[in-house]
């Protein structure tokens, strides 16, 4: 199938131009960019005039920054066109729903994708958590703003979601591994007193679910949840790429494709090909309930 990629920036040049071209199931047949253009693959630099020159296009994948993508978005289901959308799917849960509402009206497939749901050992988590009782969970994310997104100061504009950016990847996992599902009760978030995102979130959920998310992390990445049960200790490491069973390291899978991009792309294949919708917004409620549940408090300006 032919596909289009919106918005050629770190994303789409680390992850969704390699997955797409290691694929057996896409093309990539156009992008769509104001500045960036992938090598050998014509460029549009509007929207509109990709949709009308390529209609033999059916599927586009949206790689841009949350708050402009749903007008792209909503361009291209009118259009009659697929859509993937990057994490997170948008800038609010209502313009979420609107889109959802208008690719059901349409009659195209639209994938939420949540990368991270999509590392390695998650699936093993989910299967082997099914039967067990949690006890007690806690997420820690911390990792450095300045290593991945370096310059970008959309993250830090309203909208832009700040440290919920990255944390929103723990909050798709945690939704996808927990047996039964929890609600956020309290969060305190961090502003720097230059900034309109918060850079740093503690999280409390019930069911003695717990997060911490911080973007000054400058040492290394730390992408991990413990979930404690009544048969023992699950944790995930590395965002989901490998896994601890009470204290012993399990192997690594071998399932095809691998890699979260890739699986994505084989995702987004099977729902097109079944014109079947993909909108699971459970990790973007929790963001919301911690803007709208949160304290605030400002601390030290950041600049990059
Ligand atoms: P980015 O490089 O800052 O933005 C991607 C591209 O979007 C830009 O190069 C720009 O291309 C276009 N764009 C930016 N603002 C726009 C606007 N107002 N209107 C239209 N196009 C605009 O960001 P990114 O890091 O790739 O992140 C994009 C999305 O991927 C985010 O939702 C992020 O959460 C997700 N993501 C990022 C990472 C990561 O490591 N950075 C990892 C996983 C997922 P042009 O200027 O050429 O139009």
């Amino acid at each position: 199938m032919k596909i289009a990629i919106v918005g050629v920036g770190k994303i789409a040049l680390d992850q969704h131009v390699p997955a797409i071209k290691a694929s057996p199931d896409w093309e990539l047949a156009a992008t769509c960019s104001r500045h960036g253009s992938v090598e050998g693959v014509e460029a549009f630099t509007d929207f509109a005039q990709l949709l009308e020159a390529r209609p033999d296009i059916r599927v586009v994948s949206l790689c841009m920054p949350p708050v402009p993508r749903f007008d792209y978005a909503r361009a291209a289901i009118l259009a009659g066109r697929h859509v993937m959308l990057e994490k997170p799917p948008g800038a609010s849960l209502a313009e979420c729903h609107a889109l959802e509402s208008m690719a059901r009206a349409q009659g195209v497939s639209l994938f939420a994708t949540w990368h991270s749901r999509c590392a390695d050992q998650v699936p093993a988590a989910k299967a082997w958590l099914a039967d067990k009782r949690v006890t007690r969970a806690h997420i820690t994310w911390r990792e450095s703003v300045r290593k991945w997104h370096p310059g970008q100061d959309w993250v830090f504009e309203p909208g832009g979601m700040g440290v919920f950016d990255p944390g929103i990847n723990a909050l798709s996992i945690l939704t996808e591994i927990l047996p039964a599902p929890v609600h956020l009760t309290g969060a305190l978030l961090e502003f720097p007193e230059n900034r309109q995102t918060p850079i740093a979130a503690r999280l409390a959920f019930s069911g003695h679910t717990s997060a911490e998310f911080d973007w000054r992390e400058e040492t290394r990445d730390i992408w991990q949840i413990e979930v404690a049960t009544d048969a023992g200790t699950l944790t995930l490491q590395d965002g989901g790429a490998r896994m601890v069973l009470n204290a012993v390291q399990s192997s690594a899978t071998d399932a095809t494709p691998s890699g979260e991009y890739p699986r994505l792309y084989a995702q987004m294949a099977a729902l097109v090909q079944a014109g079947a919708i993909d909108m699971d917004l459970a990790p973007l409620v929790h963001v919301a309930d911690a803007f709208m549940l949160g304290q605030r408090k400002t601390v030290a300006p950041f600049v990059f």
